[in-house]
C-alpha cells in the first residue's frame, strides 16, 4: 500500500500498450498525472498518448527494472502479464493490482477453485489433464459442455464445445491436449458484468450492472441498465465485493456472469478480469468518473469518484471494418465516438467503440 496519495505530476507506469492503456492514460492526464507505457509492440495504440514509451519484451528483466525505476506506481492493462514481469517491476515500484489477482485470473482452474471456495456459484466443472480425465469429467459435468484451456484463453479462443460423449477424443485433439477445464454449458437468460473498483483502504465502489451481448466470442454490445431485478443487482455487488476483498485487489475488477432471473442464485460467475474492461467503456460517457479514472485514483491512493450513471447507455464495439463508418457515427447526435488509432482493421480486431446515451430510465 502507498503511504500517501501520489500527487499530481506523479508518473504511472502501464504494462501493456493496447486501447485499455490508451484510455487509462487519457484519464490519468485529466488528473495531471503522467504515464509511461511499456509494450512489446512497436505500434501500440497507447503510445500516442503517453509521456514516455518503452518497447521491450515482458521477460527483459533489465528493461522492466529500468521502466519501473522511472515511475511512481505500476499497473497493467492486460491480463496475461507474466508473473515474472510483475515480480521484477514489483522490486522497483509499487504494483497494483496485486500479483494474486493476476495469478487467479490467468488460470481458469485456479479461478474456479478460488471463486467457488468463497461460496460463490460457478458452472459445474472438472479439471482435465488427460483424455481419461476428460471422459471422467464428461460423466460428472454432463453434456453439452465446454472444454477450455486453463491459460491464455480470451474472446472465446481456446474453447471447444462438446455435445456428445463420443466427441471426447476430437475435442482433446482440438484443444491441443493442453491442461484444461471442462465446464457445463449454462442455459442463461443474459450475460452481465459488474465493474467494481477497490481502494487501498479496502473500500469498494460499484458501477451499474451491465448487460452484454457477445458475437463469435467477442463483446459486441454493453447496455445499462441491465434488465435484471434489484435482487440480482444486490447479488452482483456482493459477489464482486467478496472476490475483490479476498484477492486484496486494488483498482478495477470486472466480474463476468451468467444471469437467470428465475433461479437462485440469479448469477453464476464465468470469469474475472483484474483490470479495466471493455464492458465498462460506457462509464466514460455515462458517469461522472469513468472506470479508467477510478482505476487511476485507486492505484494512486486518491479518493474514489462517483460511480452512479447520469444517463442510460448502449456501447457498441467497432470491430474490423465497422470502423469505416466513423464519419457517419461522428455525425450522429447523442453518440460518443472513440477510435483507438490502430492502423490496420483486421477482422475481429477492436478498432474503437461508440456509446449512445439516453435519458436515465
Ligand atoms: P469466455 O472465454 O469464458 O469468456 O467465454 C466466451 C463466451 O462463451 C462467453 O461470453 C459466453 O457467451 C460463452 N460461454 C462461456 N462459458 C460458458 C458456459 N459455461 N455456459 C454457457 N456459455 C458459455
Amino acid at each position: 500500500m502507498l503511504e500517501a496519495p501520489l500527487p499530481p505530476g506523479s508518473i504511472i507506469g502501464i504494462l501493456g500498450g493496447g486501447q485499455l492503456g490508451r484510455m487509462l492514460s487519457v484519464a490519468a492526464s485529466r488528473l495531471g498525472l503522467h504515464t509511461h507505457i511499456y509494450s512489446d509492440e512497436q505500434d501500440s495504440p497507447a503510445f500516442d498518448v503517453a509521456a514516455k514509451t518503452i518497447v521491450g519484451a515482458y521477460d527483459d528483466a533489465a528493461k522492466l527494472a529500468e521502466f519501473a525505476k522511472g515511475v511512481d506506481v505500476v499497473t497493467c492493462e492486460f491480463e496475461n502479464v507474466p508473473a515474472k514481469a510483475l515480480e521484477i517491476t514489483g522490486r522497483n515500484a509499487p504494483v497494483f493490482p496485486p500479483a494474486k489477482s493476476f495469478a487467479v485470473a490467468q488460470d481458469r482452474l485456479e479461478e474456479k477453485d478460488f471463486i467457488g471456495g468463497l461460496g460463490i456459484a460457478v458452472a459445474p466443472y472438472a479439471a482435465v489433464e488427460s483424455l481419461g480425465d476428460l471422459k471422467e469429467g464428461l460423466a460428472r459435468v454432463k453434456v453439452p459442455a465446454l472444454l477450455k484451456t486453463r491459460r491464455f484463453g480470451y474472446d472465446g479462443k481456446g474453447q471447444v464445445m462438446i455435445h456428445t460423449h463420443c466427441e471426447a477424443e476430437t475435442a482433446w485433439d482440438k484443444i491441443g491436449a493442453a491442461p484444461s477445464v471442462l465446464e457445463a454449458v449454462i442455459p442463461f437468460e443474459r450475460e452481465v458484468s459488474m465493474i467494481a473498483v477497490r481502494a487501498q483502504d479496502g473500500m469498494a465502489h460499484f458501477y451499474d450492472v451491465v448487460e452484454n451481448v457477445h458475437e463469435g466470442g467477442i463483446l459486441a454490445t454493453s447496455r445499462v441498465p441491465a434488465r435484471v431485478s434489484d435482487s440480482a443487482v444486490y447479488e452482483a455487488r456482493q459477489i464482486a465485493g467478496k472476490i475483490a476483498e479476498a484477492l486484496g485487489h486494488v483498482g478495477v475488477l470486472c466480474v463476468e456472469m451468467f444471469h437467470r432471473e428465475a433461479e437462485t442464485p440469479h448469477l453464476i460467475v464465468n470469469e474475472i478480469a483484474p483490470r479495466v474492461h471493455n464492458s465498462g467503456h460506457w462509464t466514460i460517457d455515462a458517469c461522472l468518473v469513468s472506470q479508467f479514472e477510478n482505476h487511476v485514483r485507486a492505484i494512486c491512493a486518491w479518493p474514489l469518484g462517483e460511480t452512479g450513471r447520469h444517463s442510460d447507455a448502449l456501447m457498441t464495439n467497432l470491430i474490423g471494418a465497422d470502423v469505416e463508418q466513423w464519419h457517419a457515427l461522428a455525425a450522429e447526435q447523442g453518440t460518443a465516438l472513440h477510435l483507438y488509432g490502430k492502423r490496420e482493421a483486421r477482422p475481429g480486431r477492436k478498432m474503437g467503440h461508440v456509446t449512445r446515451l439516453f435519458p436515465e430510465s
